[in-house]
């Protein structure tokens, strides 16, 4: 019997790893809009690069085969391959969305698809009676997105799966803060899995790509006729940027999840430090489902500091990371949700899904864990203490 290679070897051994022709070891870069048609009866696997293109192909076949579906699909970001995901819904159709859905998909669901009479609700899907509660008799879609940001809460995809299904709903599941290294969505029965391949999929802050796999044929077949027919695909130099991004996938994801997990440990144990979000923190209330349904806990975490003063002076004298919006890269990136990712939310709304004003998010890059936790604790040292209550 033939061996299974294991993940990692799976992201350099695979059909691209040569090409056919040249034996050249990268995939060539196909630049052609169009193709020659060598007779005129049958024409080619080729006809025109918004169709179909031997580049943007080598990505579709590889992510589709590490997230063990039947087909893949390239856009031209991630909202693009979920914008194009959504035009499966009809008007009169319901979509129910996990609450801390991110900020472009969530702009998407409520100020574009309403206007095409897609009706929405938002749930907190960490709660499977109010997922349950929440579905209608129109919904067609369970919308998840797993670990969430901010705040890293996990949804419990089978059981999100199970209802769906026994309501004859697709699930779709954005699973960028994973990747198919940590977490394959389809294995647990969701119908699509979504992805900002900007992310760590690419992994180096220098693209913008976004991809679609499913593992049903004919679901495929829809999505494809949609890809085409919408137009958002991806040029062919992304797509070689996000290939050869993503032979590194399991070795940046592994360091940086490790170092993910010994600054959340360092974090929480620090007294200015409030709360520390992070799945792999056995405190976290979605610990033991991430253990059960993913390969790891990631390389993202959030803390809160006291207000919105301390996690300036913390930004501010911080050295190692970039202070910037998008996560998943080579260099740790800090970002503070209230004024970036989640600023468009009324301030009420935010305080009540817990993205308080001293919150930061960290994505971890593949820097020396301990000189990134030395540039944490020089940085904590100019945050002010919060001054105690006293006790009469
Ligand atoms: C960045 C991001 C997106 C959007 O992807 P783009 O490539 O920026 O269009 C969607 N979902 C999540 C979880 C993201 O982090």
């Amino acid at each position: 019997m033939e061996r299974e290679w294991s993940f990692s070897t799976k992201l350099l051994h695979n059909e691209w790893k040569v090409d056919r022709h040249t034996g050249a070891v990268s995939v060539p870069i196909q630049h052609a809009s169009t193709f020659h048609q060598f007779d005129f009866d049958s024409f080619g696997k080729y006809d025109y690069s918004r169709s179909g293109n031997p580049t943007r192909e080598a990505l579709e076949e590889t992510i589709a085969a590490l997230e063990g579906g039947v087909r893949g699909f390239a856009f031209a970001s991630g909202m693009a391959a979920i914008s194009t995901a959504f035009l499966l819904l009809s008007r009169g159709d319901h979509v129910l969305v996990t609450e801390d859905v991110y900020g472009g998909t969530y702009r998407m669901i409520t100020e574009v698809l309403t206007r095409f009479g897609i009706e929405h609700t938002f749930v907190d899907m960490t709660d499977l009676n109010a997922v349950a509660e929440n579905i209608r008799p129109n919904t067609k879609v369970i919308y998840m997105e797993t670990p969430s940001n901010p705040l890293l809460k996990v949804t419990d995809i089978q059981g999100v799966v199970k209802l769906a299904k026994a309501h004859g709903c697709l699930t779709f599941l954005d699973n960028t803060f994973m990747t198919p290294a940590l977490q394959r969505p389809l294995d647990l029965g969701v119908d699509i899995v979504l992805h900002s391949a900007t992310k760590f999929l690419a992994g180096h802050s220098d693209v913008v790509a976004g991809l679609a796999v499913v593992k049903d044929e004919e679901l495929g077949k829809e999505l494809y006729k949609l890809q085409n027919a919408f137009g958002a695909v991806l040029g062919v130099q992304d797509a070689w940027l996000v290939l050869r991004g993503l032979k590194t996938l399991h070795v940046r994801l592994k360091q940086s999840s490790e170092s993910a997990a010994a600054i959340a440990q360092y974090l929480a144990c620090h007294p200015k430090v409030e709360e520390v979000y992070y799945p792999g923190l056995s405190h976290h209330p979605g610990h033991d489902i991430q253990r059960h349904q993913a390969d790891g806990f990631g390389a993202v975490l959030s803390f809160r500091l006291a207000d919105e003063e301390a996690a300036r002076t913390f930004v501010r004298n911080v050295r190692l990371p970039v202070f910037a919006v998008s996560l998943g890269a080579v260099e740790s990136i800090l970002s503070h949700p209230a004024k970036m990712s989640h600023a468009a939310m009324p301030k009420d709304e935010r305080l009540r899904r817990g993205i308080t004003d001293g919150l930061l998010r960290l994505s971890v890059g593949i820097e020396d864990v301990n000189d990134l936790i030395a540039d944490f604790e020089q940085a904590l040292s100019f945050v002010q203490e919060r001054p105690s209550v006293s006790t009469p």
